[in-house]
C-alpha cells in the first residue's frame, strides 16, 4: 500500500469510530453492621469476606461503578450519579448490577459495542486475586462483553493514606468502545 492510500485509510471523518472512557469510584469503607455502618462488602458482584464494607447508598458496588461510569463517560452521558441519584429512595440498597446493564444497554442502543474493559482495583484487604475470576465473570455477563476481553488488576495502596489504611477501596477503568452502526439519528441523539 502506498503511503498516501494508508493515509487515506486511517483518515476518519470528524466522527471516529472509537471512543474511550474512564471511569473511577472510591467507597468509605466501615465496619459492617451492626458495629458501624458499613454494609455487606460486594465488590465486582462478588461478596468478600471481610469486617468492613462500604458506606453507601445503592449496595456500594465500587467496581461496577467505575465500569458504569467509563461506559456513560464514553458515550458523553451524563455520569452515574446524576442517571441514578443517591437521594432517590428507589436506589436504596440497589443492586449496582442494574446501573452496570442499564449502561450496555445504552452503549448498544447508540450503535456502540464495548471491545475491551480494563479495571484497577486499590483494597489492602482482603486479598483480590481468589476473587479476581468471579468478577471478571460477573462483569462479563452483565456487560456482553466476552471475558477474555474483560480484565482486573488488583493493587495495594502500601499501606499508606486512607486506601492503604483499610478505610476505603478505590476503582479506575478504562474502556474502549468500537462503533457498530454508521452515526445516525439514533447515535447522535445518544452523544448529544
Ligand atoms: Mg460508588
Amino acid at each position: 500500500m502506498s503511503q498516501k492510500g494508508h493515509a487515506a485509510t486511517l483518515s476518519w471523518s470528524d466522527d471516529p469510530p472509537l471512543r474511550i472512557g474512564h471511569g473511577y469510584d472510591v467507597h468509605r469503607l466501615e465496619p459492617c453492621a451492626p458495629a458501624g455502618p458499613g454494609r455487606p462488602f460486594v465488590l465486582g458482584g462478588v461478596l468478600l469476606e471481610s469486617a468492613t464494607g462500604p458506606v453507601s447508598h445503592s449496595d456500594g458496588d465500587a467496581l461496577y461503578h467505575a465500569v458504569t461510569d467509563g461506559l456513560l463517560g464514553a458515550l458523553s452521558m451524563p455520569d452515574i450519579g446524576q442517571l441514578f441519584p443517591d437521594d432517590d429512595p428507589r436506589h436504596e440498597s440497589a443492586d449496582s448490577a442494574v446501573f452496570l446493564r442499564e449502561a450496555a444497554s445504552r452503549v448498544a442502543s447508540a450503535g456502540w459495542q464495548i471491545a475491551n474493559i480494563d479495571a484497577t482495583v486499590i483494597l489492602e484487604r482482603p486479598k483480590l486475586s481468589p476473587r479476581k475470576e468471579a468478577m471478571r465473570e460477573n462483569i462479563s455477563r452483565e456487560t456482553g462483553v466476552p471475558v477474555a476481553r474483560v480484565n482486573i488488576k488488583g493493587k495495594t495502596h502500601e499501606r499508606v493514606d486512607a486506601v492503604g489504611e483499610g478505610r476505603a477501596v478505590e476503582v479506575h477503568v478504562a474502556v474502549l468502545l468500537v462503533r457498530m452502526a454508521a452515526p445516525g439519528r439514533q447515535a447522535e441523539q445518544h452523544l448529544a
